[in-house]
């Protein structure tokens, strides 16, 4: 049985990482995207246990207690973290695993899984990036503002990462994590 693989890909928000997932997981169904949990409301048509669990900031709390979560951080005011079970048992299994999750939780991830492979998607430029936030009219001006304050931070991280990838054109974004992931599969 080939090893399990843990793949990363971080990135600030809204760069395109979901679409980009979205278009990953429909290509290459030997990929499983790993569901976090948050306290974050959900957006509408956000369904809870589809596209994230969707906890009180107690429950959330009570996860951390039990060590149950594999990484977990506070992102623009709200708790966000990898449930650790279904993620051990998939790679245990020989399974190709993804998480999309932001920079203080790939680097949790780089201590307990050295050998995962961390992408980081770029956006063209931050104007394109603060466009992007808004044109797609999912969070309050507040949240935005505070969205693009952390992706500075991410940006300027970026380099940590084994690559970075420019989501400029997406299909060729695609083809670029497409091949990080499976040409680096036979060395990890
Ligand atoms: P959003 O609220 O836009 O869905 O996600 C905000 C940020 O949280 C994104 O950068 C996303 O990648 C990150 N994120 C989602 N799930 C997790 C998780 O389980 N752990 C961490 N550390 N970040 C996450």
């Amino acid at each position: 049985m080939q090893p399990g693989k843990l793949i990363v890909l971080t990135g600030p928000s809204g760069v395109g990482k979901g679409t980009l997932v979205k278009s990953l997981l429909d290509r290459n169904p030997q990929l499983h995207l790993s569901i976090s949990a948050t306290t974050r409301q959900p957006r509408s048509g956000e369904v809870d246990g589809v596209d994230y669990y969707f906890l009180t900031r107690a429950k959330f709390k009570q996860k951390i207690a039990e060590n149950s979560l594999l990484e977990w951080a506070e992102y623009a005011g709200n708790y966000y973290g990898t449930p650790k079970e279904p993620v051990e048992t998939k790679i245990a299994a020989g399974k190709l695993v993804l998480l999309e999750i932001e920079l203080l939780g790939a680097r949790a991830i780089e201590q307990t899984y050295p050998h995962a492979l961390r992408l980081f998607i770029l956006p063209p430029s931050i104007e394109e990036l603060e466009r992007r936030l808004q044109s797609r009219g999912k969070d309050s001006d507040e949240a935005i503002a505070k969205r693009l304050e952390r992706a500075k931070i991410e940006i300027a991280a970026s380099n940590e990462f084994d690559f970075e990838i420019v989501n400029n054109d997406f299909e060729t974004a695609l083809i670029e994590i497409e091949s990080a992931i499976f040409s680096c599969q036979s060395q990890r």
